[in-house]
């Protein structure tokens, strides 16, 4: 046994999740995951088919990318902007990055999805903002997501590409997105209806980025 086959194991387990959601096709997307105290991640490889992919595949890295452990593949092209993510947000501890559909047809129309029901602001944050496109594995990229974290969200949508989802373990970085595909989905269906569509009041919104940065809080200092 590895020293780190839990925990490759449940990164394997939730992009197969995603996977079966329809979250990520082909070889696309990726998951994430800090272990040991935030100084390193497990995260899934780059260009490789999930239908055949084991524990073994998980790639370990420390925060400056350098590989920790003989890995079978190199770790997702993505891995820079996960890292860079964790550096500015010391309340993440797992993140998916998936391409599904009606996340995706906000990144296309460019139109951050506002605030409609409670669960889903106090858990994804009152609204989730686009991130301005760049190349896939770019610096530009990196510094686009980075820019638009200072919000405490959970979820981010990236121009003509894809989702970002945060959570303080895999469970809830998965849940977040499912949370997100729910509110693309019904605010895509309250639009086509051409009628106004009503969001949730200001104070409401106000209330839920509290409660949301409290929760965060409390995650930072029991991690210290
Ligand atoms: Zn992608």
């Amino acid at each position: 046994m590895g020293k780190y086959n839990v925990q490759k194991k449940q990164v394997l387990d939730c992009i197969m999740a995603l996977v079966e959601q329809g979250f990520v096709q082909g070889t696309g997307g990726n998951v994430s995951l800090l272990l040991q105290g935030g100084s390193a991640v497990a995260v899934t490889p780059s260009q490789r088919e999930y239908a055949t992919m084991t524990p073994d595949d998980i790639c370990v890295v420390d925060l400056d990318l350098r590989p920790l452990e003989e890995a079978g593949a190199a770790p997702s092209m993505e891995t820079a902007m996960h890292l860079a993510i964790y550096r500015s947000r010391p309340d993440a501890g797992a993140i998916v990055h998936t391409h599904q559909i009606f996340a995706s047809v906000f990144s296309l129309i460019n139109e951050p999805i506002p605030a409609l029901f409670d669960e889903v602001a106090g858990a994804i944050g009152p609204k989730v903002e686009i991130v301005p496109y760049a190349l896939s594995g770019s610096k530009e990229l990196v510094d686009n997501v980075v820019s638009k974290l200072g919000n405490r969200a959970n979820c981010y949508i990236l121009q003509n590409h894809g989702a970002l989802s945060l959570g303080r373990d895999l469970d809830h970085a998965r849940r977040n997105a499912e949370l997100l595909e729910k509110a693309a989905q019904v605010y895509y269906y309250a639009l086509t209806t051409g009628r106004a569509v009503s969001v949730l009041p200001q104070e409401v919104q106000d209330l839920m980025s509290l409660i949301m940065a409290d929760r965060q809080d409390e995650e930072i200092k029991r991690r210290r």
